[in-house]
């Protein structure tokens, strides 16, 4: 079903032989022109808390500008270059383009929040810390406090002692971390309980349909209380309907992202829709 597909989609991004070569070949040659001519663009979903029906931040989403296919998606380019050095290249893109916005929003009086999707294989290798650091350099602690990385549950499964290192030098560095897609993958608890992170992101094969499949929503209301429990945020992602909205509120989840809010927009019109959002449009 297209909800095991939605389960399954994220793996492709940690199985190099699900790639076909030809594919990964015509993506990657073309990866380095497009960042030189500025193709690649941070869409932004505004992320809602419930309970003050305020948009408190937005995640980042990156889409090709191609010039001959239109609008690019994430899966249809990033699990080609995953593994391949573009991957820290686009990485190092997408912090710099966050970090842009955040000082923009900060120089208008903006407090708005931004999370940016950590590429796997750049967040493991060793320039990473560097990396970031690079990217952090001309920003004031309240920045950086703004800037949340998100961390897919699968990559945070890699080897325990250095995702738990560079988990550690990104609190050092003062920015806030999430896991994404919660649920997706197999974290004991303990393990759970040692990672460093505020925030975890109900993956949303579970959110979506969570009012017509109660074993979902049972997950749901699980990873909650886990979160609860251990002091950290929750968000759910895919709402796509007012009453998972409501219903998620009921159950104590009170960040939010979904279509039943809004996709993904381009910068400018996504600062337009929290507005008006805000004035109750
Ligand atoms: P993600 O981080 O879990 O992001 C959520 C995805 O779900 C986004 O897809 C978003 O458009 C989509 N979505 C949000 N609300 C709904 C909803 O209500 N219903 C449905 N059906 N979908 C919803 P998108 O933009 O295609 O991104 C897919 C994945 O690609 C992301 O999943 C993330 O893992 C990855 N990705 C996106 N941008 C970047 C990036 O800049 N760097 C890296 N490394 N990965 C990225
Ligand atoms: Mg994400
Ligand atoms: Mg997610
Ligand atoms: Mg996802």
């Amino acid at each position: 079903a297209a909800k095991e597909q939605g389960r399954n989609q994220h793996r492709v991004f940690d199985v190099r032989s699900h790639v076909s070569r030809k594919k990964k070949l015509q993506v990657v040659e073309q990866i380095s022109a497009a960042l030189e001519q500025q193709q690649f663009e941070l869409f932004l979903q505004p992320r809602i808390n419930l309970r003050e029906n305020k948009v408190e931040g937005f995640e980042a989403l990156i889409r090709w500008n191609h010039p001959e296919r239109g609008l690019v998606g994430p899966f249809e380019f990033l699990p080609y270059i995953e593994y391949t050095e573009y991957a820290a290249d686009i990485s190092r893109f997408v912090m710099a383009d966050a970090i842009g916005k955040l000082q923009s929003w900060q120089a208008e009086g903006q407090n708005y929040s931004l999370s940016i999707n950590l590429s796997p294989s750049h967040f493991l290798s060793e320039r990473f810390s560097q990396d970031l650091k690079d990217a952090l350099a001309d920003c004031d602690k309240s920045l950086c406090s703004r800037l949340t990385l998100e961390l897919l549950e699968t990559t945070a499964l890699d080897d325990a002692s250095i995702v738990i290192k560079r988990l550690k030098t990104c609190r050092a560095l003062g920015v806030d971390l999430s896991l994404d897609d919660f649920g997706t993958g197999y974290s004991s608890l303990d393990y759970f309980r040692r990672l460093p992170v505020q925030e975890i992101k109900i993956d949303r094969s579970f959110v979506t349909d969570m009012l017509n499949d109660p074993d979902d929503e049972k997950v749901v209301g699980a990873i909650i209380a886990l979160s609860q429990n251990f002091h950290r945020r929750v968000v759910a992602e895919g709402i796509e309907d007012e009453a998972t909205r409501d219903r998620l509120l009921e159950m104590g989840c009170y960040l939010a992202q979904g279509f039943y809010f809004t996709r993904p927009l381009p910068s400018a019109e996504a600062l337009a829709w929290a507005d008006a959002f805000h004035r109750g449009g």
